[in-house]
Formats: structure tokens, C-alpha cells, sequence
């Protein structure tokens, strides 16, 4: 996937500030961020969103959750609390099709979700 934003980042073709790398995962902090910690959690593999996902590839979501546990960990917000969102498709905003999750924290969040 030449030319996904994210796999070049996964590459180290385009820098990001890492925050956590295992096998499956890579963390790195939003460069646009809603909240004082904002990290991104996207799978090593190229999966396009969420509607993406399939029997081949469903083992990434335990490698992304426990990669969401690690980042939470790190950036020290795992005790106070933290959102996890997913943006699938247009219509919810998604603008980078290669499956990533939103971890957001470090503030008290609306209790609103929208
Ligand atoms: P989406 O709207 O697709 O759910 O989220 C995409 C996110 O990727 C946005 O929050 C945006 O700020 C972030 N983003 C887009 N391009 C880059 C980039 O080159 N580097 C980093 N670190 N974040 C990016
Ligand atoms: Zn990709």
C-alpha cells in the first residue's frame, strides 16, 4: 500500500512521534490532537477501515487492544480513564483508510459521546 499515509509512517518513510511498537502495532501521537494525549493505534497490516476486517484478519483487533492497554500505560492516563474511537467511513469522519484507533485522554471528556 504505497501510497497510505499510515504504512508509510509504519515504514519510517514518514517520521511520527512513536509511543509504542510491538509485532502487530504501532502508537504514535496524532499530529492534530483533540485532547492532551492523543494517539493513534493502527495495525502493522493494511486493513482499510473497520468494514475491513475479515476472518484472515480479525487477530489484529486483540493485538490492537492490547496495543490500546500499553499506550494507556505509557502516556499515564490508564488509571484516570480514557476513549477509544473508531471512525468508519465518510460519514463518521474517517479520512485515512487504513484501520486506526483514536486513544484520547489526559482532560475530563463530555460525557457526550457526539
Ligand atoms: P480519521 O479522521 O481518519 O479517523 O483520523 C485520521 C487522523 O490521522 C486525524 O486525527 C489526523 O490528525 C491524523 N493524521 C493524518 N495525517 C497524519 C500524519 O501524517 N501524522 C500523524 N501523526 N497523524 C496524522
Ligand atoms: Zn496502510
Amino acid at each position: 500500500m504505497e501510497n497510505c499515509i499510515f504504512c508509510r509512517i509504519i515504514k519510517g518513510e514518514i517520521p511520527s512521534a512513536k509511543v509504542y511498537e510491538d509485532e502487530y502495532v504501532y502508537a504514535f501521537k496524532d499530529i492534530n490532537p483533540a485532547t492532551p494525549v492523543h494517539v493513534l493505534v493502527v495495525p502493522k497490516m493494511h486493513i482499510s477501515s473497520l468494514e475491513g476486517l475479515n476472518d484472515e484478519n480479525i487477530e489484529n483487533v486483540v493485538h490492537i487492544h492490547r496495543g490500546i492497554k500499553k499506550v494507556a500505560d505509557i502516556t499515564g492516563i490508564k488509571n484516570e480513564g480514557y476513549r477509544v474511537i473508531v471512525n468508519c467511513g465518510e460519514s463518521a469522519g474517517q479520512t485515512v483508510f487504513h484501520l486506526h484507533y483514536h486513544v484520547l485522554g489526559g482532560t475530563k471528556l463530555s460525557e457526550k459521546i457526539i
